[in-house]
């Protein structure tokens, strides 16, 4: 039996940066994968794709530059599933190579192979055709991650019919598309496919989209989607599906049906650890089937940790591969540069237009009785916005009242994924909006909105000051 200081179930993000982690400061590292090639959903079959397939969409369609050139601008009409699919593969192809890189630079042992455990301190790998394997750790991190749920009344043996694993594999685009299921993935995917004009029809059993975001971007998205052309119903489910020669018929909660071509279901994922044997290590799933751990990523089996998808909440690629940090750094006691992943990050939504996010919302600050301003700024008004033709993006700012801490950060446009990362290291560091006024931006550019929406909370401030002084005839 082959001993290692550290065996890694599973290569996706939270995998890869764990077993690097420790391998850096000369641990003994074995990283198990079942698939062929590493990066998980990260990589192969979530993040990555998905956001490649919307610059695809977007520069095929012409739809970043119709501020530029008009509404009619279109690079090429006629799209078919290999120009769509072409670019996707390619990055797919070289990030894969370069987590493989990153792994063999770190001397990790890459095992190819189911993993599941025979005891607590024993890893047993089982590959078709080739005898198992059996490994002793001193320590386990199990970073298995998740896969799309995937109800039972939905016919996936349906080759028009797909998960978000599956989308990947489409054969042909089709004329239309129903989406079912309104989180992330789907509203992503939604505008994707609007974007290169298939007749898009999004379903979700909620009275808004994505229940996380600040109402009012919400209300933005949801209008941006209407320009797209997209048929979004809300309150809307499906309670059968019925293949038919000519595409599949939703039938809908509401009465009445819909045919679309194809459809995508995004219900959701689920944690991996169906084939895990993890009662064998002492270890079970919790209610939602996640495995629970405590604020270092350790599960109720002291030398066994957990990380990524596979714990649940916020499961993002982002704070997966920091959760796995911060446990290596505590299961093997590393210098302590790590010990916690930062409690305020950032969400981004990959639709068309971009959406990120940080820190509070106006309905959090509400539901906590935090007295707030709020400033905003609009791309249009910006010189950078219009030379790159974005007129609809927006950033709000959400501040304490009446100290003007920042609280929140809101940007719907262009490159907000990156641009939300100016207002999240202003929350990690608590400045007041004040600190963006007094910041010198690159002119033109877009992280120069943020000092207007500053400027536009400043000017709130005053005029709330003035209505809540004391008139001087009230004395
Ligand atoms: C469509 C889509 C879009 C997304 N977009 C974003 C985004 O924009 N930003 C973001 O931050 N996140 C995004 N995510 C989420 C992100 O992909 C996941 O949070 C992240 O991949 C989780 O990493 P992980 O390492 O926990 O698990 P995974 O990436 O799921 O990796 C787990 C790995 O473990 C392997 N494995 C499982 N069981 C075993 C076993 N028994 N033995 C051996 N190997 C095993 C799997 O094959 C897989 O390679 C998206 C996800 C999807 C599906």
């Amino acid at each position: 039996m082959d001993h290692y200081d550290l065996i890694v179930i599973g290569a996706g993000p939270a995998g890869e940066k764990g077993a690097a982690q420790a391998a850096y400061f000369g641990k003994r590292v074995a990283l198990v994968e079942r698939e062929p090639h590493p990066g998980g959903a990260g990589i192969n079959t979530g993040t990555v794709p998905s956001k490649t397939l919307r610059e695809t969409a977007l520069y095929f369609s012409g739809l970043g530059q119709r501020g530029l050139y008009g509404v009619d601008y279109h690079v090429k009409s006629h799209l078919t599933v290999k120009d769509f699919m072409y670019r996707e593969q390619e990055v797919v192809r070289s990030l894969r190579q370069v987590v493989t890189e990153n792994i063999v630079r770190h001397k990790i042992d890459l095992l190819r192979g189911q993993a599941s455990f025979d005891d607590p301190h024993t890893v047993r790998v089982t590959q078709d055709g080739q005898p198992d394997r059996r490994l002793q750790g001193d320590v386990v991190l199990v970073t298995t991650g998740s896969v799309p749920t995937r109800p039972r009344d939905v016919p996936f043996d349906d080759p028009r019919v797909h998960d978000s694993d599956e989308i990947l594999e489409m054969q042909k685009l089709p004329r239309s598309m129903a989406v079912v299921g309104g989180g992330v993935i789907g509203c992503e995917y939604t505008t994707i496919f609007a974007a290169l004009g298939i007749k898009t029809t999004l379903l979700d059993g909620r009275d808004r989209l994505l229940g996380f975001l600040d109402a009012e971007v919400a209300e933005q998205l949801k209008i941006q989607m209407g320009l797209l052309g997209v048929d979004l119903r809300l309150k809307e489910g499906v309670t059968r599906y019925v293949p038919e020669p000519d595409g599949v018929r939703l039938e809908l909660k509401s009465g009445g049906s819909l045919m679309a071509d194809q459809v995508l279901v995004a219900a959701g994922r689920v944690a991996n650890v169906r084939t895990l044997g993890i009662d064998k290590a002492g270890l079970a799933v919790n209610e939602r089937g996640l495995i629970t751990v405590n604020e270092f990523y350790q599960t109720s089996v002291p030398h066994i940790y957990a990380a990524g998808d596979v714990i649940g909440f916020p499961a993002l690629a982002s704070t997966s591969m920091e959760q796995a940090r911060v446990a290596m750094v505590q299961a093997f006691d590393l210098p302590k540069y790590k010990t916690r992943v930062a409690p305020i990050f950032p969400l981004a939504v990959y639709t068309i237009p971009e959406i990120a996010m940080a820190g509070e919302t106006e309905e959090t600050c509400k539901q906590k009785k935090i007295e707030y301003g709020v400033g905003r700024a609009f791309y249009r008004a910006n010189a950078r916005g219009q030379i790159t033709g974005d007129l609809g993006g927006q950033v709000k700012l959400i501040f304490r009242y009446p100290d003007k801490l920042l609280l929140g950060v809101h940007i719907i446009g262009e490159i907000a994924a990156e641009l939300v990362h100016v207002g999240l290291i202003a929350l990690q560091t608590e400045c007041t909006i004040d600190m963006f006024v007094n910041t010198v931006f690159n002119y033109p550019s877009l992280s120069d909105v943020y000092k207007y929406a500053a400027y536009d909370g400043l000017g709130a401030v005053q005029r709330r000051e003035a209505a809540e002084a004391p008139h001087p005839n009230d004395s």
